[in-house]
């Protein structure tokens, strides 16, 4: 498997070096977890985004489109033909006009991540870490493959390394959704359910697993957040801009990261000048990041007593807290919490009116936006884009409880 013309490898950053791969991800001189590392003046916005070229734009003159997200593959470390995939990326932009006119705005739009291949955002950065681990000399040696999750990041983990035929451990907290669960095991995955929360799940990794593996956590393998970012592109490509304010619920860090770098990225190629507000969304009650954006601390406290009833959210401390929170403020962008209440009624405000199907976590996304409302945040004039992280099939559960017993 070849790396793409502008992949350079792997970059430590703290000692800026750049490294050729390795299976364990991290600097060979000082330890610290690498990320990827281009060559942006290798990289055209045209080629960038597959711009037809006259002499090819006949059909079926060129290869066929890469599937979803690996059309940009010319920024990321490995080519769509050698892809572990199933489609992901690619998904909908959809507009939702009465929210728009609720907000007071020119146009909101969903980013609906809950229609790839598992139902979750996590596919892409699953399917490029998945993608590097088949690009090992020898795969199978690298068994068991695991990680902690809670619940989705699992669930995807299991799919794609199913694709290859290898033994994945996916360690979930016992309150993780019952679908995740189901289709850990479904999609051919070992699950160990650990007592307790995220937290719990993450320790139990290493004390269960006596023995070497291949992680998949995010921030340990550089290729999930990379992943993320392909939703920066798809954004640009979609709208012909850059929207002007962009609201991710928010745990692990690695979305955030993930989506600032690719509107970095963007203005590194000279595709645009701009990059959009990008706003971290947490529930009140698990927000460490939000808090440490607040403080205007590099890295975040880890969160006391995590009590969010969205369980996707309740990453007290996130893997990636010190990258989001970099991100947040290289970007100017900004954070907002909100109460397990109001995002489970956005999920079911989103549902009635604009069709959409948003899982729990999903539901952050437009209840940050109206709590960013209330503190007087938008211009008339302004585009703002919700990440829908999760498919509505992953906590019906939550949803309907909640609509049955607030009497809606
Ligand atoms: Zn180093």
């Amino acid at each position: 498997m070849e790396p793409t013309a502008a992949f350079q490898g792997l970059r430590c950053p703290a000692c800026e070096r750049i490294h050729a791969l390795t299976s364990d991800h991290s600097c060979p001189d000082c330890g610290a977890a690498c990320e990827v590392a281009y060559d942006y003046a290798a990289v055209t916005p045209a080629e960038l985004f597959d711009l037809p070229d006259d002499t090819e734009s006949e059909v079926g003159a060129d290869d066929p489109s890469a599937p979803g997200h690996w059309r940009f593959d010319a920024l990321l470390p490995f080519a769509a033909s050698d892809a572990v995939t199933a489609g992901e990326g690619g998904t909908p932009l959809v507009a939702a006009d009465r929210l728009a006119e609720e907000l007071d705005v020119a146009d909101v739009y969903i980013k609906d991540e809950g229609r790839n291949p598992t139902g979750t955002v996590y596919d892409r950065g699953m399917s490029l870490a998945v993608t590097a681990l088949a690009a090992e000399d020898d795969p199978d040696a690298l068994e068991p493959i695991a990680l902690a999750t809670t619940g989705n990041s699992g669930q995807s983990a299991a799919a794609y390394v199913g694709r290859l035929g290898l033994r994945s451990y996916a360690f979930v907290p016992s309150r993780s959704a019952f679908s995740n669960k189901a289709m850990i095991n479904v999609h051919g995955g070992e699950m160990r359910v650990v007592g307790g929360r995220y937290a719990d799940a993450v320790e139990a990794v290493d004390e269960q697993l006596a023995t070497d593996y291949y992680s998949l956590q995010e921030f340990t393998t550089p290729y999930r957040h990379e992943g993320a970012k392909t939703l920066a592109f798809e954004l640009y490509a979609d709208l012909g801009e850059i929207p002007d304010y962009v609201f991710i619920p928010t745990s692990t860090g690695e979305l955030i990261a993930g989506v600032a770098n690719g509107f970095e990225e963007l203005t590194e190629i000279g595709a645009t000048e701009s990059t959009p507000t990008i706003v971290a969304v947490q529930p009140t009650s698990c927000a460490p990041i939000a808090t440490a954006l607040e403080r205007g601390e590099s890295a975040p406290e880890p969160w006391a007593v995590p009590d969010t009833i969205v369980g996707e959210l309740e990453v007290p401390d996130p893997a990636g807290g010190p990258q989001a929170v970099d991100a947040l403020q290289r970007l100017d962008g900004d954070a907002v919490t909100v109460d397990d209440a109001d995002i489970l009624d956005s999920a079911v405000t989103v549902a009635q009116q604009e069709v959409i199907e948003m899982g729990a976590a999903g539901g952050a996304a437009p209840a940050g936006a109206w709590a960013y409302d209330e503190d007087g945040g938008f211009d008339s004039d302004e585009t703002v884009v919700l990440l829908n992280t999760e498919s509505g099939a992953k906590t019906p559960d939550i949803l309907r409880s909640h609509l049955m017993g607030g009497g809606r």
